[in-house]
């Protein structure tokens, strides 16, 4: 059975953090450039997917998008934004690098910004957020996307941070939580085994030219 096509609504949450989930909805390296957030409903559609709304909440936004295309544009660029900036911190902290004072004061302007977080209410063994203030805003997704950075920047397991290391075609961010730190690939099954076989060809070519 042909595998199902990747995009916004069942794209693999491998980061361990929203925020980094959030970063790889987008790939771009030297060989791949792809795009799973192209406008304001694949936004949803993810924020569905990763649980960050109800089924009733994004279909009530998105028929409020429909009604005010242009301020759903507006979030939607506001989102794009905000996913390089937290791409960009996360990649720098992945390489032991310090992320650009530009970066964090953009993240700081968010949280500046940002509504009144959020309450803590259990659906049976899961947590959710139940947002106080008005959760039928456009942009109401993004702010625990930002909270989430902030967490994870201020957390124990910053260190953690690690970017894919398949070596073409993967920029995908998470946290190694495996007990020896020792992940290296966002999934085994996407960019693991394609790594090892890419590198077994690469050898087996340079014995055979040499031979
Ligand atoms: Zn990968």
């Amino acid at each position: 059975m042909a595998r199902k096509r990747r995009e916004a609504g069942n794209l693999e949450l491998i980061g361990g953090q929203l925020c980094l989930d959030f970063t790889n909805t987008y790939t771009q390296t030297e060989v791949l450039h792809h795009e799973y957030l192209h406008h304001y409903p694949d936004l949803l559609a993810w924020s569905r997917h990763a649980s960050l709304l109800n089924d009733d909440q994004a279909q009530q936004l998105d028929q409020k998008a429909a009604a005010n295309p242009t301020r759903a544009t507006a979030v939607f660029d506001r989102a794009i934004v905000l996913r390089g900036t937290i791409y960009r911190i996360f990649a720098a902290v992945a390489h032991q690098q310090t992320p650009l004072p530009a970066d964090v004061a953009a993240l700081n302007a968010w949280l500046a910004e940002a509504p009144g977080r959020p309450q803590l209410v259990s659906a049976g063994a899961v947590f959710t957020w139940q947002w106080r203030q008005d959760a039928s805003a456009l942009d109401t997704m993004l702010w625990p996307i930002a909270w989430s950075a902030a967490d994870l920047l201020t957390s124990a397991d910053l260190p953690r941070v690690r970017q894919c290391a398949r070596s073409d075609g993967c920029d995908w961010l998470f946290v190694d939580t495996s007990k020896n730190q020792s992940r290296r690939w966002c999934s085994m099954n996407l960019c693991g085994s394609r790594d090892k076989m890419r590198r077994y060809y690469q050898r087996k070519r340079g014995i055979s030219s040499k031979g």
